[in-house]
């Protein structure tokens, strides 16, 4: 058997989310039916100019900062040639041997599997317009619908640095998020705006780990892959597939184009693969080459806060642990949520009057349990009953400084986590604030001793096995009472108090 490794290299479409297209006045959006964001650009007619989006050109730039690449002083378009029917032009406008941005890398934490992390090289980040859609209806007709021809694409080509199917996975997510931190495109894959093509190869290793023989071999390009889930069964069937060739002695000859067969959930043979002395490329001679040096200067300043930097400052500030992190940085919306209700937490601490006079370590130590407890209820808690009743963190109804003050609420001690979830639980439906709940449906938490007593004595009459061993100074059953405390109460007697109450049992 030999020992074998996969080589994996990703091409990504983002679909930016300008106003208009790439190189006409034609509005970049869904429209109602086929052909009615079409001009003479986007079509191809003869005589039409193109002209550069600004946006787009602004888009790329900043996402190959935020790529860590060098970003080219001077840029320029190129034409790249193939015949197809959704191409009307006969070729399309891409970019060649001076592409925006090149030569960057890219981090990303998979925690776990082959490596913790990977840094991912970026061959080359450049703009292109995107072709238009044909589809097959009866008759054995193709329709052509133009909407999306001419639509800015940035292409997005990282070296052959992955691993396996989970870190090309990993790579794709990250991408996603960049592209709503930037703000350029949703890179939404079930809806097209993020496309990938998938290139695999594998190569014989020693028992270190590194490569016997040739570096590289002959790669399988799959085009268009449109989900993550699908990016890694694609990767996983190919090393499979191309495995059982190697370990036959022999391994792909030459370099193939597949296809993804969702249904078979397989790759399947398509044409050979051109290479670039097919596409003809050369100069677009209708647009001057652009002079990016202002705009890099101006773009730079302006790079907003990167997701990995984002977790790794919930990390410090809030003192989470990686995974809970992650998990609320995953979703702009809930990491946003987030910072709100700590900032809410954090300044009403500045009002409780015993930490007035606190040292910086005390007020450290009171901001961590704050924050212990807050994620502890956003994510598990919360978290858990969004998910049961099948509802998105851009539905839910709770504002940051509600979920906030329920924080407070059992930060003071006034909610018990029994009722404390019952509060929550009416916060998800309503979105009202908790006091206001509390008073609504009586869910203040029961400090009376006099009420707990008689719950107290109550339990241990019903317990009398228990009890006895319990006041014989079994102080393990101090769990077993309070539960049943809590039973009976409904969630509602204090539990500080129940306890007190309890201990006085002990011993008598
Ligand atoms: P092509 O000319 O076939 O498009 P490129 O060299 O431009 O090939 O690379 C395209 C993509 O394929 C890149 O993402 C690159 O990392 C990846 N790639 C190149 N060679 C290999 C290989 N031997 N195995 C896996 N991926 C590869
Ligand atoms: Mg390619
Ligand atoms: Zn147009």
């Amino acid at each position: 058997m030999k020992l074998l490794e996969p080589v994996i290299g990703l091409e990504i479409h983002l679909q930016l989310k300008t106003k208009s297209k790439m190189f006409c006045a034609c509005p970049n959006q869904e429209a109602a039916a086929p052909n009615s964001f079409i001009c003479p650009v986007c079509t191809g007619q003869p005589g039409s100019l193109p002209v550069p989006n600004e946006q787009a050109v602004r888009w790329c730039i900043l996402a190959g900062l935020a790529l860590n690449c060098h970003i080219n002083p001077s840029t320029k378009f190129d034409r790249k040639h193939y015949f197809y029917p959704d191409l009307p032009k006969g070729y399309q406008i891409s970019q060649f041997d001076v592409p925006i941005a090149e030569h960057g890398e890219f981090q990303i934490i998979t925690g776990g599997g082959i490596r913790e992390s990977a840094v991912i090289g970026i061959t080359r980040v450049h703009l292109e317009e995107d072709a238009a859609k044909s589809f097959h209806g009866e008759e054995g007709k193709t329709f052509v619908d133009f909407n999306r021809a001419g639509s800015p694409l940035i292409e997005i080509v990282t070296e052959p640095d992955f691993r396996s199917a989970r870190e090309a996975k990993v790579f794709l997510q990250e991408l996603r998020l960049l592209g709503r931190a930037l703000g350029v495109s949703n890179a939404e894959m079930e809806k097209g705006e993020m496309r990938c093509d998938v290139n695999v190869s594998m190569r014989e290793i020693d028992k270190n780990g590194l490569f016997v023989g040739s570096e590289f071999h002959p790669k399988t390009e799959v085009k268009n892959v449109n989900s993550f889930k699908a990016v890694e069964r694609v990767i996983e069937f190919e090393i499979q597939r191309q495995s059982k060739l190697w370990q036959m002695s022999s391994p792909p000859a030459v370099s193939s184009t597949r296809g993804w067969n969702d249904d078979k959930q397989a790759t399947e043979e398509q044409r050979t693969k051109e290479d670039s002395g097919d596409y003809r490329y050369f100069p677009e001679p209708d647009i001057p080459a652009l002079d990016l040096q202002a705009m890099i200067k101006e773009i730079k300043p302006t790079l907003p806060e990167l997701p990995a930097a984002r977790r790794r400052r919930f990390v410090d500030e809030y003192n989470l642990s990686y995974e809970n992190a992650k998990y609320l940085c995953d979703d702009q919306r809930l990491a946003d949520f987030s910072e709100a209700m700590f900032s809410e937490l954090f300044s009403w601490m500045e009002t409780v009057p015993e930490l007035e006079t606190a040292t910086e370590e005390v007020l450290e130590k009171e901001k961590h349990r704050l924050s212990k407890l807050a994620v502890g209820w956003l994510v598990s808690k919360y978290g858990g009953l969004l998910a049961d009743k099948n509802i998105s963190f851009e539905e839910q109804k709770i504002s940051p400084e509600n979920f906030a003050e329920f924080i407070i609420l059992i930060a003071k001690g006034r909610l018990s986590t029994g009722n404390g979830l019952q509060v929550l639980q009416k916060m998800m439906d309503t979105g009202a604030d908790p006091e206001h709940l509390i008073e609504e449906h009586n869910l203040n938490l029961v400090a009376d001793e006099s009420a707990i007593s008689g719950v107290v004595k109550k339990i241990m009459d019903e317990n009398p096995n228990e009890a006895a061993r319990f006041r014989a100074g079994e102080i393990k059953l101090l769990k077993f009472f309070l539960g049943q405390i809590m039973k009976e109460t409904g969630g509602k007697a204090d539990p500080n108090v129940a306890k007190m109450i309890l201990e006085q049992e002990l011993g008598e």
